[in-house]
């Protein structure tokens, strides 16, 4: 096994540049190893992280050339973290590292056992749930609810769950957008009978926001195939889409009819109880113990959006290891003061206005006038470009805080900067500085 390993890090050693294997490979040591999979440990989260975004392929490809196999890899972390003086921290709970399975496509992270059952999601898990463990096809479940909630979190659970279980079910897990991604490179490389055989023979599909497919025709079609084809065989679908489906516009009659026709379940904004409780569960995977009037101050902060309620808390949870506090009520309170601070400023279409004078030194009043003089049209494009990206404002808004341009002007700016950025170094750079400026 330790010679196995010691043969992947010299073929390593070829492809990493000799600075980053030092610090990213030469520390991963094996742990175990089986016919399936190895298990590699690591020294920290950031490796995992870091491997996982620069070195997966490259790693991937490496053990499975030595070991003629195509083994899963898996990471444990090296050594508990220090021990810190702060009481907060509690042992973490086991999590799995956000390690793709590239077989399936499944991020391993998600699982039933770090998701919080409330109300609001109730129906749409013991759907799931019954699917996981085989007692129940419904054709197709779809379940729909707003950004954030947890949609993909809980199909992929299912997933993994039906993985864990090694019961002999394939398994599919994609996006919609990698779907019609895959779709256009078939096509282009006339391989449309290679891309249906893979879905043909699956027992379980999962095409995650499905809602993207709507408007796209060859999309749409081909995806009306793969659907019949796998209804037809009786196996399952699973879907999940941001709106119910007779909601999501432009979406085909048949598709949205075939949709209905299964089993539909909606994931609803968490209950305060259930806030409460997932806010719990996270800090516990950080393995910091979170006072209750810290986590019942989150809980009535943001209320629509679990992704937001994991970034507040997170956010805290790094304040206070910077700062070396302890997590408290008025830690908590000074971070929202600062967060709700940055929000404001970014808001602001006259504060975008001034920065951008300020940078390309013009007056505001030019940015709003009709002046077509390059040295005002320009910085009067960035201007609007900036406000569509940074506030929440429609284009008829913005157009009207610039001396009452209509929306098409204000999307030829987007366009055209959006455009520039990418050519042009001194654009990107104006717009960076200028973002700076404004604390962002
Ligand atoms: P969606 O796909 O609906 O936009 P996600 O599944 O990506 O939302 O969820 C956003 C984040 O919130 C993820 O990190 C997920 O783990 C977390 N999350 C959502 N709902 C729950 C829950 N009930 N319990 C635990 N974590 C949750
Ligand atoms: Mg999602």
């Amino acid at each position: 096994m330790k010679s196995f390993w010691d043969k992947c890090k010299e073929e390593l050693k070829k492809q990493v540049s000799r600075s980053h294997y030092e610090i990213w490979i030469e520390p991963v040591s094996i742990v175990s190893m089986d016919d399936d999979s190895i298990v590699l440990s690591v020294p920290n989260n950031y490796y995992i992280d870091r491997i996982n975004k620069d070195y997966w392929d490259t790693l991937k490809d490496t053990v499975k050339n030595i070991s003629k196999k195509d083994l899963q890899i898996k990471f444990i972390i090296k050594s508990a973290p220090p021990e810190s003086e702060t009481p907060n921290i509690i042992p973490k709970k086991e999590k799995r590292q956000g390690l793709r399975n590239t077989n399936t496509g499944l991020n391993l992270k998600h699982t039933f056992d770090n998701f919080v059952v409330g109300p609001c999601n109730q129906f749409a898990h013991a759907a799931t749930k019954a699917i996981a463990e085989g007692h129940a096809t419904y054709n197709p479940l779809f379940i729909y609810g707003g950004v954030g909630l947890g949609k993909t979190h809980l199909i992929q659970a299912t997933g993994n769950f039906i993985v864990d279980k090694n019961d002999n079910r394939k398994i599919l897990y994609i996006t919609s957008e990698n779907f019609v991604n895959e779709l256009i490179t078939s096509l282009q490389h006339k391989e449309m009978n290679k891309f249906r055989e893979r879905y043909r023979k699956l027992d379980v599909l999962f095409v995650d926001d499905i809602h993207f497919i709507a408007g796209k025709e060859r999309s749409q079609e081909e995806f009306f195939h793969t659907f019949n084809t796998i209804f037809e065989s009786h196996k399952q679908i699973i879907l999940s889409s941001d709106k119910y489906p007779r909601e999501i516009p432009k979406l085909e009659e048949r598709l949205r009819s075939r949709f209905e026709c299964g089993l539909i379940a909606d994931i609803q904004p968490p209950e305060f109880e259930t806030r409460v409780a997932i806010l719990k569960q996270k800090g516990e995977e950080h393995g910091v113990n979170i006072p209750q009037d810290v986590v019942e101050f989150i809980a009535n902060k943001v209320k629509s959006n679990v992704r937001e309620l994991e970034g507040y808390l997170s956010r805290i949870i790094a304040i206070s290891n910077l700062k070396g506090r302890e997590i408290s009520l008025q830690l908590a309170e000074d971070s929202f003061k600062n967060i709700f601070k940055t929000r404001e400023k970014v808001t602001s279409i006259s504060d975008i206005q001034k920065g951008v004078a300020e940078y390309f030194n013009v007056k505001v009043i030019d940015l709003k006038s009709k002046k077509r003089e390059r040295n005002i049209t320009l910085p009067r494009q960035v201007a609007m470009y900036l406000s569509k990206e940074l506030t929440n404002l429609s284009l008829e808004e913005i157009g009207k805080s610039f001396g009452g341009k209509d929306h098409s002007t204000v999307i030829h700016s987007q366009k055209k900067i959006e455009r520039l950025s990418k050519e042009n170094s001194e654009i990107l750079m104006a717009i960076r500085q200028i973002k700076s400026s404004l604390e962002l």
